[in-house]
Formats: structure tokens, sequence, C-alpha cells
């Protein structure tokens, strides 16, 4: 069994939709999970938004202009008018119970119900073409197997017993149709795994079915050694370890969620990202094999808070930073980066959620300074002790750019920078310079 997913983009138009079926291969076992047409999920945020404001006839009326838009997919997807009646139907249908939620009791519920018509879409209507087109499909609809608990991790049991359960109704089918991002929450509610989560559901269903292997299908022909929005002449990486590919996921290479890599590293199943629009290429592939060559690739993460605590007493005591990590621990807080100094921790974290409890918890025994829109940029390559050259190389490029935190050490394949987010793009074009002065990048 493979499992392939298609991002936003793939799906993305109806023309783009007609190309997917042309993608997938008929003659294996597959399992095809889809995102939302692009943009759709932005627009689904922004009607939920508007109805928790209390502003329902703004999302009912911003509700209806996207219904517009899908109708004239719809009618450019299909090429009998039986068809497109019948697209149009479900099209009227998904949005009709969409609009039922927004009342002026709006909750967090309907808001991830109304977020998740997205997927619900682009899969339906995807099924309903390949059944145009003479090709036997089945829908195994996610909020039926994709569980998380109640730390919001998948529970994988659940989503094995399930998954296999559905499967296992057909005999003859090869072709199995579901919704990325969407899932249960341990209430039995509608949620989601966050942004850019399709990635991660490829993922977990790889995991449980033993998958050969997962394919990221998106609009790029893999991971870059840079972020291709903000630096130009980046390349494609053609291998990457798990670990390497986790690094740059976890700080900030938008191609991959960065939950991604776990699931399917801890069963050495390979993830290729490959190329909708040239799928042809060979892409990237991301596996156990490890090829250390130096400064591999570079990604940004936004968006940090940096807290700089500092003992009340002049040193750091002993059990300081006991006291200190437990604080985050209790606010079920990620601390990403750490630095220490005789007199003073300084540690950054992604999600503010929490930072006003953390930070009067922490100000009851030690004085705190806090700066928030700082990105982390994480430099991934072959950083171990013996080679030299690399981290001077790093520093040197930086020069010019004011760097409040630096993290090496704490693996061999990472260099973590700090700096305020206005000196981000500076920092990557920079770094670029050092990744593109190597011979050795693997290309
Ligand atoms: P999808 O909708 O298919 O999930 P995403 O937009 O989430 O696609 O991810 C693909 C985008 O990620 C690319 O178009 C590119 O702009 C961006 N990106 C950021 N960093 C990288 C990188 N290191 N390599 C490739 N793409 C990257
Ligand atoms: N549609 C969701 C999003 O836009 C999930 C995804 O695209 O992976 O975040
Ligand atoms: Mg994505």
């Amino acid at each position: 069994m493979k499992v392939l997913k298609f991002g936003g983009t793939s799906v993305g138009n109806a023309g783009r939709i007609r190309n997917l079926a042309q993608i997938i291969p008929t003659n294996e076992p597959i399992v095809v999970v889809l995102s939302a047409m692009s943009g759709t999920t932005n627009s689904l945020i922004e009607i939920a938004d508007e109805a928790t404001k209390g502003k329902t006839e703004k999302a009912i009326e911003l509700l209806k202009n996207l219904e517009e838009k899908y109708y004239i997919t719809s009618s450019e997807l299909f090429h009998t008018g039986m068809y497109i009646k019948r697209g149009e139907e479900f099209i009227r249908d998904m949005f009709y119970n969409a609009s039922k939620k927004i009342t002026k009791e709006f909750s967090v519920k309907n808001y991830n119900e109304v977020v998740a018509l997205g997927e619900l879409l682009s899969t339906g209507l995807f099924q309903l073409y390949l059944t145009e087109m003479g090709k036997n499909s089945a829908f195994i609809p996610a909020l039926s197997f994709m569980r998380v608990d109640v730390k919001h991790e998948p529970d994988f049991f659940y989503i094995n017993e399930n998954l296999q359960r559905l499967l296992g109704a057909y005999i003859e089918t090869k072709i199995f149709i579901t919704q990325g991002f969407i899932c249960i929450n341990a209430l039995g509610e509608v949620d989601n795994l966050g942004r850019g989560g399709s990635d991660y559901t490829a993922a977990i269903i790889g995991n449980v079915l033993n998958a050969e292997e997962v394919q990221i299908w998106t609009d790029i022909d893999g991971i870059h050694n840079n972020d291709p929005r903000f630096v130009d002449e980046t390349t494609p990486l053609r291998e990457l370890s798990f670990e390497e590919a986790a690094e740059l996921a976890y700080f900030g290479a938008k191609i991959l969620h960065p939950a991604t890599i776990y699931p399917c590293s801890n069963k050495g199943i390979p993830v290729i990202l490959k190329n909708t629009l040239e799928p042809n290429d060979a892409g990237t592939i991301i596996s156990k094999a490890y090829n250390p060559s130096g400064v591999k690739a570079v990604a940004a993460k936004d968006d940090i808070t940096a807290i700089k605590i500092r003992s009340s007493r002049m040193l750091m005591a002993h059990g300081f930073l006991k006291k200190v990590f437990e604080v985050f621990d209790e606010f079920n807080t990620a601390v990403d980066m750490i630095t220490t100094s005789e007199v003073a921790v300084s540690l950054t974290i992604d999600s503010k959620k929490n930072l006003t409890q953390i930070l009067s918890k922490l100000k009851e025994f030690s004085t705190v300074e806090v700066d928030e829109n700082q990105t982390i940029i994480c430099i991934v390559g072959d950083f171990v002790a013996e080679k030299t050259g690399y981290a001077s190389a790093i520093f040197n490029t930086l020069k010019d750019i004011p760097v409040r935190m630096i993290s090496y050490g704490g693996s061999s394949h990472n260099i973590s920078i700090l700096v305020s987010s206005d000196h981000k793009i500076n920092a990557l074009r920079a770094i670029n310079r050092v990744v593109n002065q190597q011979t050795l990048i693997s290309k």
C-alpha cells in the first residue's frame, strides 16, 4: 500500500483535479489523502471568525460567495450534464449543512465543523470525478477513523482498528480516498490537525498501514535548501535523512507539517516529496539513509517569543533550571531553544497561549525579560565536532545581523540562531551564500 497526499494547489482548480486522476496509479492499492482546494481553508477560517464575533449575516454572505466558486469548479470539472448536476447537488448539500451551523450560538465545535468543509468538498468532488471517468474508488471518511486523544496526539490504536475495518470492507477496490487535516477529538467532536495538517494525516495513515511509502505531492519539486518564498536561487535536495527533514519541518519549512516525519521514521517508511506540475521530476526522498555533506538547508520559524530569566539570587542556584522548566511543563508549552549563563537562562517558545500565566509564575522567583516577534533560523547539515569551518562560515556571513541567541551542539545536524523577525530575510539570504559555496550539497 502507498499513501499519496495532494496539497491545496494540487486540487486548486478543475484542471488540477483532472490532472490528479492522471497521476494516481490504478494498478496498485493506494490511499489518496486530499487537502482542501487552495484558499478554501483560509476562507472558512474567515467565515468562522466572523461567526464567532456574532457577525452571522456576514459569515453567511462569505459562505455563499465560496459556494458560488464551487459551482464554477463543478461546471468545469465534469464532462457530462448528469455529473455536473450531481456535483451541484453535492455542493449544495455540503454548504447547506455548513450554513446551519452558523447561528448566534456559534461554538468552538461549530467553528471546527465549518473549517472541515474544505476537505469534505475536495474529496467528494474528486471521487465523483473518478466515477465519471469510470475509475472504481472507495471513500473512507477521515471522521470515521482519524482520532486524536486528550493531548491532541493521534490515537494510533483507534486509528488502526477503524481504518483496517473500513478498508477491509472492499475486496476489489484499489483507490481509497480520504480527507487530510480533519479528525475527531477525544470528545468525539470534529477537530483538525492544525494548519497544513494533511501531510500529518498521510504520515499517520502510512504508519498504521505500514505503507511502502508516503508521497507528498505539492507545487514544488521537493524540499529546497532554503525558503524559496524569500530567497532566490534555491536548489531542491534529492535526499534527506529523517532527522534532517524533521528539523527543517519543525523549524519552519512550510512544505511539510512539523509533525509529518515521526510517524514514518519510526517505521522506516520513506517520505517522497513530488511536484504535481512536474510529475516526472525526482523530487526529494526522505529516508533512513544519511549522507553527511556540510550545510544542507535552512528554514525559518516565525512568531517566536524569547524569554530571559534571571535568578533572583546573584548566581544560578542548584534547582533553578528545574523550577524554570516546571513552569513551562505546567502550562504544556514546548521550549525550542535554550542558552544559559551563570546568572540567567534564555529560552524560546512558539506559543503565546499561556504566556501571561507563565510570566507571572516565573516572576515569583526570577526577573524576566520578554522579546516577541523573533525568528529561529535553523541550519541543517553535518556539524560533527571533528569537522571545522562550517560554524565559522555561518557566523561570519551573519556578521552584520544582530543575533539574539545561538544554539549549537544540541545535535550534530542542527545550528539554530535567533534573530528579530525584521532580520529574517537578510539572515536567510546571507546563509544561502554559505550553502551555495559548497560543492558537496546533494543535488
Ligand atoms: P501544499 O498546499 O501542497 O501542502 P504548501 O504551501 O503547504 O503546499 O507547501 C509548499 C510550499 O512550501 C512551496 O510552494 C514553497 O513556497 C514553501 N516552502 C517553504 N520552504 C520550503 C523549502 N525549504 N522547500 C520547498 N518549499 C518550501
Ligand atoms: N486545508 C488545510 C490548511 O489549509 C490543511 C492542509 O492544507 O494541509 O491548512
Ligand atoms: Mg502544506
